[in-house]
């Protein structure tokens, strides 16, 4: 690196090593929890014209106003950088004319900018992984998504994380808590942060989530929601934590948790590590793993008809500080060629096992003695060793190095041996698992044992 190599920008990451392999599982393990809800893949532009997400996330909010990458395109456009998912998705639910496959699940992950001051856990350019349901009004769907993340956060290792469910109400129930905010609020006015002044007539509800002191001594006291529920409302909400209990996912009640953007409507929820967690201790301040709604309004504000849809969101690099250090891939097999011979055949092997789903690396540099220690610390499961005698008689050694095992395989079987091998290791790994989870005998018994 010279004086004018050009560094990276501020905010942005250079993911490599134990954090790359964090974020790949987190991701990997999304993908495979989606797959068992039913989640359909998307793949999302990156930018989209400002619009979208001025009137889909609402102007007061802190996103739109100080947080978004805009900028003039040639043309003359304004475009923006995505700041999070769900506005592009509604806009491309009506742009595509997707309302034929309601109710619409799917899932995506990716990039995102946002303009945030750079600390531990946030970042100008983050990743989020994220799932819809779209043209959904039945709180069966809020159930699924929410069984969905509690189930990845559970195939995720995490633990200490609790979900912090609250109901917005419906429109009349939240504009009615709304005017009580804003009744309650004013009283206390120049006691009041200078941010929460001005969101006393723009965006009364994000008082609640202020983190001022000046603002926290009057939260206890304000109007809560339950206050204001309709009749159905509070039956939704109802069936929403009667689902999630049925489901045998945990949470708790937040009444006072609001979500940063405008369009959430019922719904609204946080995953947040609980306090004195070691969860807690590694976000530090970012506390929000995962968070959501249901936002029925959205859709409309992009000119569609009245669509109720629910979803989530979650950041990558927050997950992957939790779920600790992960090991590579298993590596199935570590090709040590000694001798004339064993480069080009080595080569032959590999691509072959590699064309029978077996992860395979070549040891080509060293000595024997060094390709021997460098398949053992990569912890490769067999080194099969080709040295000029066997490749005469069409053989290979194998041996299996967490045992110390040795036997001669030909080239014609070893691919067949060394599937079935992986294989054993695969049923013991789901075995494990059963068994790790109590079945439906174990201490933390799932409530389906009970009908
Ligand atoms: P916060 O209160 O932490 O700013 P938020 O309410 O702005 O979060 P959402 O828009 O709900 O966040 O995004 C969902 C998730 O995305 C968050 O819970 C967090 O895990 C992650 N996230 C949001 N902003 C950032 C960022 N700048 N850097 C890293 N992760 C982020
Ligand atoms: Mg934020």
């Amino acid at each position: 690196m010279s004086k004018n190599t050009p560094k990276a920008i501020r905010g942005t990451q250079d993911i490599f090593g134990a954090d790359a392999e964090s974020f790949a599982f987190v991701v990997e393990t999304f993908e495979r929890v989606r797959k068992l809800y039913r989640f359909r893949r998307v793949e999302m532009p990156v930018f989209e014209k400002t619009e979208v997400f001025s009137r889909a996330i609402g102007e007061t909010t802190d996103v739109v106003s100080k947080e978004m990458y805009s900028f003039e395109d040639r043309g003359g456009d304004s475009l923006t950088l995505r700041p999070e998912f769900t506005a592009g998705i509604a806009r491309a639910y009506l742009t595509n004319g997707w309302q034929q496959h309601a109710p619409l699940k799917v899932a995506t992950h990716g990039p995102l900018f946002r303009y945030e001051r750079p600390q531990k856990g946030r970042y100008r350019q983050f990743h989020q992984i994220d799932a819809e349901i779209i043209g959904a009004a039945e709180p069966q769907a809020d159930v699924e998504l929410l069984a969905m993340a509690d189930q990845l956060l559970r195939e995720l290792g995490i633990e200490g994380v609790t979900l912090n469910l609250n109901t917005l109400g419906d429109v009349a129930s939240r504009e009615a808590w709304r005017a009580g905010l804003i009744e309650y609020f004013s009283k206390v006015r120049g006691d009041l942060s200078e941010d929460s002044q001005e969101r006393l007539e723009k965006n009364p509800l994000r008082i609640l989530d202020s983190k001022d002191p000046r603002d926290k001594a009057f939260l206890a006291d304000a109007p809560k929601i339950d206050e204001f529920l309709s009749d159905e409302a509070l039956a939704f909400f109802e069936n929403v934590t009667s689902g999630l209990d049925a489901a045998g996912v945990k949470w708790t009640r937040a009444e006072s948790l609001v979500r940063g953007l405008d369009y959430y409507r019922h719904t609204a929820f946080e995953f947040i590590p609980d306090e004195g967690s070691a969860a807690a201790d590694a976000l530090g301040a970012q506390s929000t793993v995962l968070g959501g709604g249901r936002y029925d309004g959205l859709i409309e504000s992009l000119g569609g008809s009245v669509t109720p849809a629910v979803g989530w969101a979650a950041g990558i690099e927050r997950l992957a500080m939790l779920v600790g250090e992960k090991e590579a891939a298993p590596l199935h097999a570590s090709i040590v060629p000694i001798g004339e011979n064993g480069a080009k055949v080595a080569a032959s092997l590999a691509s072959f096992l590699r064309m029978h789903d077996l992860s395979v690396d070549v040891a080509f540099r060293g000595n024997m003695k060094k390709r021997m220690t460098r398949a053992n610390d990569a912890g490769a499961f067999f080194a099969l060793i080709l040295g000029d005698d066997e490749i005469a008689s069409r053989k290979v050694a194998v041996k299996n190095l967490r045992t110390g095992d040795q036997s001669l395989c030909s080239f014609d079987d070893v691919a067949v041996v060394l599937s079935e091998a992986v294989e054993g290791e695969e049923m013991a790994r789901v075995a494990r698992k059963f068994r790790g989870s109590g079945g439906f005998a174990g201490k933390e018994r799932h409530p389906f044992s009970n009908y």
